[in-house]
C-alpha cells in the first residue's frame, strides 16, 4: 500500500530503528514508546486489522506473537511482558496496519487504560 506509513516502514522510506526481520515480519522500536522495550512487530503483509483479516491471516497474526516472545527473550524479560493488538479508533487504534506492540521492562497494571 503506497499511502501506509508502516508500508514504508518495511520498503525503507521512512527510517525507523529495526529490531528484528524475517521473510514475513518486520520490528522496530516505537518512536513514542510506553516502556522501556516498546517495540511494534507488523506483517510484512499489507493487513489493516484483526478484524477485517481472512482467515487465512491467522497464521500471520499468531506468528507476530511467537516474533514477540522471541524479542521479549533476547532482551531478558523472563519476569513478563504485554502483547498488544489495538483494533479500531475505540481502542487507540491509529496506524492502519496491523501491528503487535511489544511492551516490557516496568510493572504493568491491570486493567490497561
Ligand atoms: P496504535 O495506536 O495504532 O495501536 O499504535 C501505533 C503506534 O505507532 C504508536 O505507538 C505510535 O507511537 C507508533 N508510531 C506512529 N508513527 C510512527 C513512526 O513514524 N515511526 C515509529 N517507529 N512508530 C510510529
Ligand atoms: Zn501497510
Amino acid at each position: 500500500m503506497s499511502d501506509c506509513l508502516f508500508c514504508k516502514i518495511i520498503d525503507g522510506n521512512i527510517p525507523a530503528k529495526k529490531v528484528y526481520e524475517d521473510d514475513r515480519t518486520f520490528a522496530f522500536q516505537d518512536i513514542n514508546p510506553q516502556a522501556p522495550t516498546h517495540v511494534l512487530i507488523i506483517p510484512k503483509k499489507h493487513v489493516v486489522d484483526i478484524k477485517s483479516a481472512a482467515p487465512g491471516d491467522a497464521e500471520l497474526i499468531g506468528y507476530c506473537q511467537l516474533v514477540a516472545a522471541k524479542i521479549a527473550k533476547e532482551r531478558g524479560l523472563e519476569g513478563g511482558f504485554r502483547t498488544v493488538y489495538n483494533v479500531g479508533p475505540d481502542a487507540g487504534q491509529t496506524v492502519f496496519h496491523l501491528h503487535l506492540h511489544l511492551l516490557g521492562g516496568r510493572p504493568m497494571t491491570w486493567p490497561p487504560g
